[in-house]
């Protein structure tokens, strides 16, 4: 795919990512999913997220779309979660305009089906043909779509997330929650949220402003310390921080400590799952949650790294029967399939609060801690070398008695431990990543995958 990426197409606003061009991909979507197509939608439904340029978009968008003759239902400033709750509900695609985790000067479009799910693959190859080819719908000027504004689709969200909760177990524990929307739109969904479920609720950066004053939309360390602090100046049980778009949450214990994705995942991993379930990951999966899985008699299934992968992944796995209880990245992006088949920061957070209910955060992540990475990078400057070099990761797999996944690039798990090489996308080098309980472990399978690519290159 050249238009869509694995989470939709982004851009810096107004230079790569124009009003022209979303008006163009809209023209796409309506002729794909509208009413012109076998089986369309008489609607389509526009959503976005609080960034600067996002009514700029959408105004394109709402254009594009109702030019194709399809009807328009202008969601407003919705999390990409409560889009995709809204699609679910109502049998609508539903096209975000959003960036998610990306710098405010950044916007994007995400395509969500009349399931609630991201587009497969296959469909996004599908609209992007229409895109690349401009082989639009054009309706009549009688029968161009009708554009309205849906009032209180924020609040049917939040409506459907109480519903979907522990919210008994959760109020009684009487939680203090310190919140990070980020400027966000979780801003306008979250406060409200964790207040209902009978939690006191503080928070940071959370006014809706497109401009992220306090701080970028992704939530990684550097951009959460506020949040630490907040944890402890409020004495609160625990700090949930979220990206541009919500469907992420990342976590602080009650001591203002940063909680690794990865071992939240671990540790909602070993809440959820039971012998002979199967749970869905990248390449780059923890040993973490590898040692939960292990521990539990469950399967992992590795797909190359991507929301869109894991989705289709789960898609197949499901249909075969099997029963997939959570899935997800060590970013803060988790699926509990039988929820939705989505990423949701505020339902996530709520699973997390039932886990915190019982005891405190440090000790619910306790068990994941500890682990240790180490990453390294071997530069190439030909095709010959860099091939040589991915030989000689495969060939690290046969002399050991490790098993190989070529998913994407070349894992390498020992059961204590693992190493992945795989070329970087966007520069001329391997990466490689090693994980395991031990520092000395994990140095020792990066320095040996780190000698053998080198010296396949030299030899290249
Ligand atoms: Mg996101």
């Amino acid at each position: 795919m050249k238009v869509f990426g694995s989470s939709g197409t982004r851009g810096v606003a107004n230079e790569e990512l124009t009003p022209g061009f979303v008006l163009r991909v809209a023209k796409a979507a309506g002729t794909a999913w509208g009413s012109g197509a076998d089986g369309g939608a008489e609607c389509i439904a526009l959503a976005r997220d609080t960034r600067y340029t996002g009514r700029m978009l959408a105004d394109a968008a709402a254009s594009g779309l109702a030019s194709t003759g399809t009807d328009v239902d202008r969601l407003g400033i919705v999390p990409t979660p409560g889009a995709q709750a809204y699609a679910e509900r109502e049998g609508v695609p539903v096209m975000v305009i959003t960036a998610s985790h990306n710098p405010p000067q950044y916007n994007g479009v995400k395509l969500v089906g009349p399931n609630g799910v991201e587009l497969s693959v296959a469909t996004l190859e599908g609209i992007e043909e229409i895109l690349l080819t401009e082989s639009f719908a054009v309706a009549p000027w009688d029968e161009t779509g009708r554009v309205r504004e849906v009032e209180g689709v924020r609040r049917a969200y939040v409506d459907q997330l109480l519903e979907a909760v522990d919210r008994e177990n959760i109020a009684d524990a009487d939680l203090t929650v310190a919140l990070d929307p980020g400027h966000g739109a979780g801003a306008l969904t979250s406060p409200d949220f964790f207040r209902e479920l009978g939690c006191r609720v503080v928070t940071v950066n959370g006014q809706a402003d497109g401009h992220f004053p306090g701080r970028d939309p992704e939530p990684v360390p550097d951009n959460l310390e506020d949040l630490g602090r907040l944890v402890r100046a409020t004495d609160a049980d625990v700090g949930i921080a979220h990206d541009g778009d919500a469907d992420r949450a990342i976590f602080f214990d009650e001591n203002g400590e940063y909680v690794e994705g990865d071992a939240t995942l671990a540790a909602l991993a070993a809440a959820e799952l039971e012998a002979d379930d199967v749970t869905v990951s990248a390449v780059n999966v923890s040993q973490r949650l590898v040692d939960v899985v292990t521990e539990v008699g469950a399967d992992l299934e590795l797909t190359p790294i991507g929301s869109t992968n894991i989705i289709t992944r789960i898609q197949e796995l499901a249909a075969n029967g099997e029963r997939i209880p959570i899935a997800g990245e060590g970013n803060g992006g988790v699926f509990f399939p039988e929820y939705r088949l989505s990423r949701d920061g505020a339902y996530t957070a709520a699973r997390f609060l039932e886990l915190v209910a019982e005891r405190p955060a440090s000790e619910v992540v306790a068990p994941y801690g500890g682990y240790a990475n180490v990453r390294r990078n071997v530069e190439y400057e030909s095709t010959a070398e860099r091939d040589a070099m991915l030989d000689a990761a495969a060939n690290q797999a046969n002399t050991s008695d490790a098993e190989l996944n070529t998913r994407d690039g070349y894992r390498l798990d020992y059961g204590d431990a693992w190493v992945l090489a795989r070329p970087s996308g966007t520069e001329p080098l391997v990466r490689i990543y090693a994980e395991a309980r031990e520092a000395d472990r994990a140095e020792e399978l990066a320095g040996d995958m780190c000698d053998a690519l080198t010296e396949a290159k030299v030899n290249a």
